[in-house]
């Protein structure tokens, strides 16, 4: 059983303060995925849970230890990179067996597991191979296989797919989950890679300039961003938002008002959230939606949406994204290919209130995060 908390960590080089008080619970058979845009401090954490990077303050803590200042060695953690540093060489089974020679493993046990591990990974066939004799992808499988012969308490993977091609990835994806799944391992895993996360993570953390901006399921991110951040990063295309919207409380109706259109809330998923918030009457918002919640309405009832006109269309096969302008502001809905309009027409959007998000427009923060008052 293996746990590992991080508490309050943070990690400063010189006076630049590149984690900014992560904290973190993984469970036993966890995969965690650590999510964020290049130097946001995915890499950071990871060093500094193997060891490797000394922790400015805060905690590690392992199976109930605090670990800060115990040598990487004897945290029994297993790294794999995005270069697979494999020891050139040497034969595939020796780089399979050297963590375990280096742990005076006998040599019949190092047999076995090597043996059992390359069955696993389909590179039994290879053994007798060196590094440069193999491609990406099995290579790839040649370092998760060395640090599984370790049996580790815990895997810590810094974007070990990311020098594979489109097609390898995917598939060495799924063997990477099938794989952890069947021996039961405890996985932190990083990327920058948001279909990578959405995929693999049982939960994600999404960090943003080394603060944890959320920690979620990939359906939580995508339907419930806690800030504007998180919609924008998660999805694809990515969230459209439109700014310099007013929340506007008439009549008993709340709606969003711009110069450019009104849009009713009596739909919107928090509804019940902001009746409760008087004071959110006339605040400043972003709205926020997907480019799926988008829906071409018919100009004959343009009080019930948003006056648009298309500048691009694309058209991908299954589906079109159509980037629309609303007041000088660009969207695009994703629509059946069918329902194409055509490039400078005139249109009508409407947008499922349910799917509708409201950011605050100084924080960024989620208006209904910013309501919650649940505990
Ligand atoms: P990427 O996806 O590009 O690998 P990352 O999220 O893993 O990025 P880190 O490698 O953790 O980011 O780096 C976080 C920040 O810390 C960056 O601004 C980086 O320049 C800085 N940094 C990392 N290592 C050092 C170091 N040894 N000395 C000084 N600054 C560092």
């Amino acid at each position: 059983m293996t746990t590992l908390f991080l508490r309050d960590l943070n990690k400063k080089f010189g006076d630049n303060l590149v984690v900014n008080n992560v904290n973190l619970d993984v469970q036993d058979q966890d995969f965690i995925v650590l999510l964020g845009p290049s130097g946001c401090g995915k890499t950071t954490i990871l060093r500094m849970i193997a060891g490797l990077e000394k922790v400015t303050s805060g905690e590690i803590i392992l199976d109930g230890e605090v670990i800060n200042r115990v040598p990487p060695q004897r945290r029994d953690m297993a790294m794999v990179f995005q270069n697979y540093a494999l020891y050139a060489h040497l034969k595939i089974f020796d780089n399979l067996a050297f963590g375990l020679r280096m742990r005076k493993t006998p040599k019949d046990e190092i047999e076995k597991r090597v043996k059992d591990v390359a069955e696993m990974l389909h590179i039994d066939l290879l053994l007798d191979r060196i590094p440069r004799q193999l491609s990406g992808g099995e290579r790839q499988r040649v370092a998760l296989g060395r640090a599984i012969v370790r049996e580790p308490r815990l895997f810590l993977m810094d974007e070990p797919l990311s020098n594979l091609d489109a097609l390898l990835r995917v598939q060495t994806r799924v063997e990477i989950l099938q794989l952890c799944r069947r021996i039961g391992a405890t996985v932190l895993y990083v990327t920058h890679d948001q279909t990578e996360a959405m995929t693999m993570g049982q939960r994600i953390v999404l960090l943003r300039k080394g603060v944890v901006q959320q920690i979620d399921t990939a359906e939580g991110l995508y339907n419930k961003p806690a800030n504007r951040f998180v919609g924008h990063f998660v999805g694809s295309p990515p969230m459209n938002f439109l700014e310099d919207v007013i929340l506007s409380h008439e009549n008993d109706r709340w709606s969003v008002k711009s110069q450019d259109f009104s849009l009713d809330l009596s739909g919107y998923e928090n509804a019940a959230k902001i009746k409760q918030a008087p004071e959110l009457v006339s605040r400043s918002v972003v709205v926020g939606f997907r480019p799926d919640a988008v829906k071409f309405i018919s100009s004959d009832e343009p009080e019930e949406g948003i006056p648009a006109s298309v500048e691009v269309v694309e058209v991908l096969g299954r589906e079109a994204l159509v980037y629309c302008d609303i007041g000088q502001q660009l969207i695009c809905a994703v629509v059946p290919p069918q329902q194409t309009p055509r490039t400078g027409e005139k249109i009508v959007i409407g947008v499922d209130a349910s799917k509708l998000h409201l950011f605050d427009s100084e924080s960024g923060k989620n208006i209904a995060v910013l309501t919650d008052t649940s505990p």
